[in-house]
């Protein structure tokens, strides 16, 4: 049966009863109806009947009385009046015999009338012939019995008329209490049964919708194992049945998925194990949720202890923590410098190096699965909204460059410092040379000489710069941390530089704001890089061109610039004129090494300062490098 079958069945038996309780109430008030009509039509017409023969009755007495006393014509029209008037009611009565009993009193009344009549007709006979007195006799001993035993015939019928309408009437009340009483209870039982029919059609109608929404839910907890009763054919069992169908699919659907992603998973691992650099997963709440064997020999971890585990648990190094919690908070990658980016482990004989990168993970919204690694820039465009998800850790092992850089250095502090010796000597002799034998020599001995000694020259200047870098890279050179006032050592440094200024009729200004705050730095390093600028400045502006020193307090750090409005630098240069050796192409000049800008770039970073150009080709040049404040002075 269907649903809507169902619904208009109910509906349809709730009528019923409704009809049942009314036609009974009907049929009740038909039956009161008709009981109280037989009262009234049955009995009254009779009791009249009766009434009006008894007055009737009586004034035919009243004028056999009168004939008694001799007023003979007065009585006859009387009793003639009434004799009609009582044949009449007798009639109607014998027409109306509806109670037993009635029948023979009503034949006891007309015999006795007929009697009375002729009695009357008698004392007629007896007042015209006789005297009074024998008239009265007669009357008393023949007329008034008959009389009286007429009228309490009447009355006779009269009370059991009454009697008969009474019984009637508490039959009425009867049946109206029956009525009541029935129709209440017939009522009610139709109450009850509507009632108990309504309570379980509607739990034959919900229950299967109860049991629907609970398995819906479970459902949606992935308990596939769910399933519904199909109990009934109609729409709620033809929808238990397909809710059924459903789960048994997304639970095929689940497990498919499941597949899919764990073979990616695995596919994934394998490959983040196969690679020989460390590589480091974290959540948005920077827990490991991946790494790789090389990664954990890193940290000295076991792989299995530290997933799951948050990331300083594991590594414990607070640089890499930030950097791992900047890039989850900021989604991009951090800038790192390739020189200071490193993260040493162990000590003495087994310390190792590593170069290490961090990325943003992003995703479509859930936890990084070890997958999806994508470059920091790569925002997605359209498509479900991306959000960081986590961040990876790479580390590569580059403590056998590190090493290889380390003997190199070592050879070249080695080599330059064994040279000077010989080099000093050699210098000694070309000068002696230039100074006694000068005059005897010829031109081109001459010449040959000047270019042993400029050779010379730039060789120690060589050697010297070769000296110095090796030993700061080597971090050897010990700086002398003081509060310095910049105004000081710029004045100092420009005061050296004035006369090759004057000379190359250029100007050198100092443009220093009045509450220029202290710098925490080593004054005769920081002199020396700022020479080093002015002097590549000097060396690159034209006749009559300028070179500006300025200095500034910017954020946190103390900023200080060498601009000039010289050559500049051509841009593919710029980004490598601070390496080692690096000199724009055609400009190699006496005495110039290529070494200056680097081993400006060692002093600052060993300040922990940053150095940089920004350059205009044609234009001019300005090299700025920062320095940290002096205690104090951070506010
Ligand atoms: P060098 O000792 O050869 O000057 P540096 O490291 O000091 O070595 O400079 C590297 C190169 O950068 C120079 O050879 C020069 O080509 C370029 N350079 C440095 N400063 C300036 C400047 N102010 N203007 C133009 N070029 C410059």
């Amino acid at each position: 049966m269907t649903l809507r079958r169902k619904i208009l069945l109910g509906f349809g038996i709730a009528l019923c009863l409704v009809l049942i309780v009314l036609t009974w109430a009907v049929i009740n008030l038909v039956r009161l109806g008709s009981a109280s009509d037989s009262i009234l039509r049955e009995n009254y017409k009779s009791i009249i009947a009766a009434e009006v023969m008894i007055n009737a009755m009586e004034r035919q007495d009243s004028a056999s009385l009168l004939l008694t006393l001799g007023f003979a014509e007065e009585a006859d029209s009387q009793f003639s009046a009434f004799e009609a008037e009582f044949l009449r009611s007798l009639a109607r009565a014998a027409d109306n015999i509806t109670v037993e009993g009635e029948a023979g009193i009503i034949a006891r009344i007309d015999s006795g009338y007929q009697r009375y009549l002729q009695a009357f007709d008698e004392l007629s006979d007896l007042t015209g012939s006789s005297t009074t007195a024998t008239a009265a006799d007669y009357y008393q001993e023949t007329v008034l019995p008959l009389f009286t035993e007429i009228r309490s015939s009447c009355e006779a019928l009269r009370d059991l008329n009454q009697s008969t309408a009474y019984t009637a009437s508490a039959h009425a009340s009867g049946v109206a209490r029956r009525a009541i009483w029935s129709t209440l209870v017939v009522g009610l039982a139709a109450v009850a049964a509507g009632l108990l029919f309504s309570l379980l059609m509607s739990t034959s109608l919900t229950r299967p919708l109860q049991a629907l929404l609970g398995a819906t839910a479970r459902l949606a907890d992935r308990d596939y194992s769910t399933q519904l009763p199909v109990t009934s054919g109609d729409e709620l069992g033809r929808l238990a049945a397909g809710f059924n169908q459903m789960a048994a699919r997304l639970h095929a659907f689940d497990e498919m998925n499941l597949k899919e992603v764990l073979l990616q998973k695995q596919r994934i691992e394998t490959v983040i194990e196969s690679i020989e650099d460390g590589i480091l997963v974290v959540d948005r709440d920077l827990r490991i949720v991946n790494l790789n064997g090389a990664a954990a020999g890193v940290f000295g971890v076991e792989r299995p202890l530290a997933l799951g585990r948050h990331f300083l648990e594991t590594a414990r190094d607070g640089h890499l923590f930030s950097l791992l919690r900047e890039t989850v908070e900021s989604g991009m990658a951090p800038e790192l410098d390739p020189d200071t980016a490193m993260l040493s482990v162990g000590a003495g004989e087994a310390r190792r190096y590593f170069a290490f990168a961090v990325s943003a993970v992003e995703g479509t919204g859930g936890g990084v699965t070890g997958g999806g690694v994508t470059g920091s820039g790569d925002t997605g465009g359209g498509g479900p909204v991306r959000s960081v998800t986590g961040a990876v850790l790479l580390l590569r092992d580059v403590t056998r460059l590190k090493e290889l850089d380390r003997l190199k250095s070592d050879f070249v502090m080695t080599a330059s410092h064994e040279l000077r010796t010989p080099l000093t000597g050699l210098e000694m002799s070309v000068e002696l040379l230039r100074e006694k034998a000068r005059e005897r020599l010829t031109d081109q001995e001459r010449e040959l000489l000047e270019a042993a000694h400029t050779d010379v020259l730039r060789l120690k200047a060589l050697v010297a710069d070769l000296l110095d870098l090796s030993r700061i890279e080597a971090g050897r050179i010990q700086l002398e941390m003081n509060e310095v006032d910049l105004r000081g050592v710029v004045e100092q440094v420009t005061g050296i530089f004035q006369p090759q200024f004057v000379e190359k009729r250029a100007r050198l200004l100092a443009e220093l704001p009045a509450d220029l705050p202290s710098a925490r730095a080593d004054a005769e390093k920081t002199a020396w890089v700022l020479s080093n600028l002015i002097s590549n400045a000097l060396r690159y502006i034209d006749e009559g061109g300028t070179v500006t020193v300025g200095a500034e307090r910017s954020g946190s750090v103390l900023s200080v610039s060498v601009a000039d409005d010289g050559a500049g630098i051509p841009y593919q240069y710029q980004s490598r004129i601070f390496d080692k050796f690096v000199q724009v192409a055609g400009d190699s000049r006496p005495g110039r090494t290529g070494l200056g800008l680097a081993i400006s770039r060692e002093i600052v970073r060993a300040h922990g300062g940053t150095i940089w150009v920004e350059s205009v080709p044609g234009e001019g040049s300005r090299f700025s490098f920062t320095l940290p404040l002096a205690r104090g002075e951070e506010a």
